[in-house]
């Protein structure tokens, strides 16, 4: 398992943030409960070219799963979801794609107003 961050347009916006965390299983490794609820939608418009299939929870929104059928022995799992059973330093991203499309302003400490509440 390796957590990636995604840059690319696609994924900013099924996470409706500037960028999208996805931890990186074999499918195997990953066992899926409540799958009724889930729904899917074929992500065709992507970078690569390469179809995606992503799933989100129908019962609350929330973006679950994508997978390629370039990598069909893996899963994407959404880091957001993860309620716990992994340490922090476990789901820190590894690797960063498409930093061409990041927003200039991440990471760089330009945050100037940072709480730990509202
Ligand atoms: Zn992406």
């Amino acid at each position: 398992m390796t957590t990636i961050q995604c840059h690319c347009n696609n994924c900013r916006k099924i996470a409706g943030t500037p960028f999208q965390t996805n931890l990186f299983f074999k499918k195997s490794d990953v066992e899926i409960t409540g799958a009724d609820t889930l729904k899917s939608y074929a992500d065709s418009n992507t970078l690569s070219g390469t179809e995606v299939s992503r799933q989100f929870c129908g019962a609350c929104g929330s973006t679950m799963f994508a997978s390629t059928p370039n990598r069909a022995e893996f899963i994407l799992v959404s880091a957001g979801t993860v309620d716990g059973g992994l340490d922090d330093e476990v789901l820190a991203p590894k690797t960063e794609l498409f930093c061409k499309d990041k927003r200039s302003w991440m990471g760089m400490g330009k945050v100037v107003d940072s709480r730990d509440a509202e």
